[in-house]
């Protein structure tokens, strides 16, 4: 069994080295030379439209991506010739806003109240509708808080305009959310589909900074019309794979935000912290080996390692505590790597992550750079 992977990151890096634990070969392409998943299994660096290379891919037994910007032609050239999980459509629905609150919608998932915005007239008036604050966002290539502005007054609207007006840009309401969470589940080629606990997110600067999982607080009726939601988008794209929907939550009702059609960075806890990672599960499905198990083991928390690299040496030797370095060259805003704390408490679990944050110093209290 051989799996091909689009996009050669971190993603990439942890679903290859899960493969090789489940003896499932891989083969990722990504343009760039210095790709880390190149660490731990063969790495085509070439371009996303090179014919040799989408022939390669071509003669694995399925193929998968990690990243979301990856050209559509490149994966137009793979269909029918090879199994391609996540399909296709899904990729486009999670790569344009606008399509995808659309697509929430209509099977019943409520999303953050948003308009389509094609000009700077629409703009004022998809406002003086919606009032503000408003996030400005751009539909397609964002992530990590790129590609939008937030607008709390009318005289802030000319700069968001001239910032973002040159591409097509959807408004979303400003959710007054009293916490962020996201929800993961894989589903098999067989149609079974497995949920992994909640996680609860914290950003800094647009940046995943810490996840918690499980979720403290979770109401079982969120829940249910959270794993529905999941299960509707799921079958109706007839998925294989790891999905993650983002939330916003209110107090009394849960917003999506967005989808991730690909693991993602709120559930790398659960290399540790359960019994199945999203990695390992998400190679399962697309090679079509059974589900491993999602439960959490105890309580796990995840830090974000962004931008710079500390010396980490001091964690490495702490008990439930596990330090993943990418060996990816250092760049301001580049996410470097991560470290998990487990613990049988969320009082431990506490007292470990605030030992990780002595090391690597807490970026939701350094100064904005
Ligand atoms: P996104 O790239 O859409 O996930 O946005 C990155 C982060 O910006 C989110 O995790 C939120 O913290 C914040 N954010 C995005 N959209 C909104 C919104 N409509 N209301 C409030 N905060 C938002």
């Amino acid at each position: 069994m051989k799996v091909g992977i689009l996009g050669g990151g971190q993603l990439g890096l942890m679903l290859a080295q899960s493969a090789h634990g489940l003896g499932v070969e891989t083969l990722v392409l990504d343009p760039a030379a210095d790709a880390v998943a190149g660490q731990a299994t063969r790495h085509l660096a070439k371009d996303w439209l090179d014919a040799a290379a989408l022939d390669a891919l071509a003669a694995c037994d399925v193929v998968t991506c990690e990243f979301e910007n990856v050209p559509s032609e490149a994966v137009e050239k793979l269909v029918g010739r090879v199994p391609v999980h996540p399909v296709p459509e899904a990729l486009v629905l999670s790569g344009d806003r606008l399509l995808e609150k659309r697509f929430f919608r209509g099977l019943g998932i409520e999303p953050a109240p948003f308009a389509e915005i094609g000009s700077r007239i629409e703009l004022g008036r998809a406002v003086a509708d919606a009032g503000l604050p408003i996030v400005l966002k751009t539909r397609r290539f964002g992530y990590d808080g790129k590609g939008q502005v937030v607008v709390r007054a009318a005289d802030e609207l000319d700069a968001a305009w001239a910032k973002l007006g040159g591409e097509e840009l959807i408004l979303e309401g400003f959710v007054p959310f009293v916490r962020e969470l996201s929800i993961a589940a894989v589903r098999g080629r067989d149609g079974e589909i497995r949920f992994w606990p909640l996680a609860e997110n914290h950003h800094v600067d647009g940046i995943l900074h810490i996840s918690r999982a499980p979720a403290a607080n979770v109401p079982a009726a969120l829940l249910a019309e959270a794993e529905r939601g999941l299960s509707a988008i799921l079958a109706k794209l007839d998925y294989v794979g790891v999905l993650v929907v983002e939330l916003f939550d209110l107090g009394d009702r849960w917003l999506a935000n967005e989808m991730a059609c690909r693991v993602h960075n709120s559930f790398h806890w659960t290399i540790e912290g359960a019994v199945t990672s999203q990695f390992e599960n998400h190679v399962r499905a697309v090679a079509g080996l059974p589900l491993g198990d999602t439960s959490a083991r105890g309580f796990a928390a995840m830090v974000n390692l962004v931008g710079t690299l500390p010396d980490l040496a001091p964690l490495a030797k702490e008990p439930g505590i596990t330090v993943h370095d990418y060996r990816k060259q250092p760049r301001a805003g580049r996410k470097l790597g991560h470290v998990t704390a487990v613990a049988d408490s969320p009082v431990a679990l506490e007292t470990r992550i605030r030992r990780i944050l002595e090391v690597t110093g807490d970026r939701a209290t350094r100064p904005a750079s």
